[in-house]
């Protein structure tokens, strides 16, 4: 069976990821760069061409098609899969030339167009699972676009097969492709009515296995301190500088624990990530993550505590407080659909695989998603070292993905049976 796949996924994979569609944090427009227009048309005449007649891209650019219920089975619940086609603003994404690495054996792999990037198993602990598999990586200037180009093409080759095999039963499955993912943006102008799927899997994670049902809550939190300018040579006594008191503030913040770089796992942290002003004025832009919604209250306050007790020596000085929801933990959500769960975790048994869950410390399009009412959690693609020029996947993963996604499919469908 997972011969039949390899052609699909691997191939389309190949050719999409030569599409630079790398998407842009500083447009102002939607999609925030016109590229990423030029794969979602192309997989609107790809899915047109496998016979999903109803594809279609919107003003926006997201593109939605549905695969119609096997006979029988319209009263299934409408499903749908869903994967971006951005990549990171961080590392280019033009030019890129994927190489396939066949029947990996621990080798080191040198990256032709630039041999300092090496990816050696020693810094990649997961390629010891790939021996044997055929590793996909680019030629050392870009990346290689496998977040999320791997998802779109499992979803693009599931797709089509379950067009050619019309006896796996399965309700009406739906597909969507976004852009700006990458930028915090690809749920924006998502119409989840027009998309008319019930519950949803995002095709966007890393190992073969993984399950991905809980993200972060996250605000940000924008601290301003106001000080008082004079003339620094008639200043003594009277003046307050801000870059002080900002200085202050983050010097103070905890040493040994809450920051990215002394935490993991369900931990939460606060995060200055980005400080500027002049004596008068100076704000320090922080980010607050924590599994619990909850524990951002207790974040919001230890920070408001701290810079209040900055200011409060000098009368002439004040701080100004703002907080941002930024997303929320999907979990919150999905708790109380454990069906959609169930049927992952039922799709990768089917496929082979032991499913074990991962927490996301970020947010994703399908938290966004689940909140606005499409329980969204994300399945494993075959992502490694994303955002990086030694991103990598491997076809046998995407293989198990699109596996996967027709196993999912069937699970809803037999259990419609059995109720
Ligand atoms: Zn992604």
């Amino acid at each position: 069976m997972t011969q039949a796949f390899t052609s699909s996924a691997a191939s389309r994979f190949l050719r999409y990821v030569t599409v630079d569609t790398q998407s842009d944090d500083r447009s102002e427009s939607y999609p925030s760069t016109a590229r990423q227009l030029v794969l979602l048309n192309q997989l609107v005449a790809e899915l047109k061409e496998m016979g999903v007649a109803d594809a279609t891209i919107d003003q926006y650019g997201y593109v939605m098609a549905t695969i119609p219920a096997t006979p029988g089975r319209e009263e299934v619940p409408v499903i749908g899969f869903v994967a971006h086609v951005d990549t990171s603003p961080d590392v280019s994404g033009a030019g890129v030339t994927p190489i396939v690495h066949r029947s990996y054996d621990g080798r080191d792999i040198v990256l032709p167009d630039d041999p300092s990037m090496v990816l050696r198993e020693a810094d990649n602990p997961e390629l010891a699972e790939q021996h044997g598999h055929d590793i996909i990586t680019a030629s050392g200037l870009t990346l290689l676009g496998s977040d999320d180009k791997s998802g779109v093409a499992e979803i693009m080759a599931a797709a089509e097969h379950l067009m050619a095999h019309p006896e796996i039963p399965h309700g009406v499955v739906k597909i969507g492709f976004t852009p700006d993912e990458e930028v915090g943006r690809g749920t924006q102008y998502f119409d989840v009515n027009r998309f008319g799927a019930r519950f949803a899997y995002t095709l966007d994670g890393h190992k073969r296995g993984e399950l991905e049902i809980e993200n972060f809550s996250a605000d940000a939190m924008t601290i301003t301190f106001k000080g008082f300018n004079v003339h620094p040579g008639y200043a003594k006594g009277k003046m307050v500088s801000a870059i002080k008191l900002a200085s202050e503030f983050v010097h103070r913040l905890p040493r040994n624990g809450l920051s990215p770089e002394t935490t993991d796992g369900y931990e939460g942290y606060v995060h200055p990530n980005a400080i500027q002003g002049g004596v008068e004025q100076a704000t320090v832009k922080l980010l607050l993550r924590d599994f619990v919604t909850a524990g951002l209250d207790e974040k919001a306050r230890m920070l408001t505590d701290l810079a209040e007790e900055v200011v409060r020596p000098f009368p002439a000085a004040s701080v100004e407080i703002d907080r941002r929801e930024s997303y929320r933990n999907m979990k919150e959500v999905l708790d109380r659909y454990p069906e959609v769960i169930d049927h992952a975790k039922e799709g990768m048994t089917r496929a082979g695989l032991t499913p074990y869950f991962r927490q996301i410390r970020g947010g994703t399009d399908g938290a966004r998603l689940s909140f606005m009412g499409l329980p969204t959690p994300n399945l494993f693609a075959g992502e490694h070292n994303i955002h990086s020029r030694l991103e990598w996947t491997s076809v046998q993963d995407m293989d198990k993905a699109v596996e996967v996604i027709v196993e999912i499919c069937r699970s809803w469908a037999e259990e419609s049976d059995r109720t």
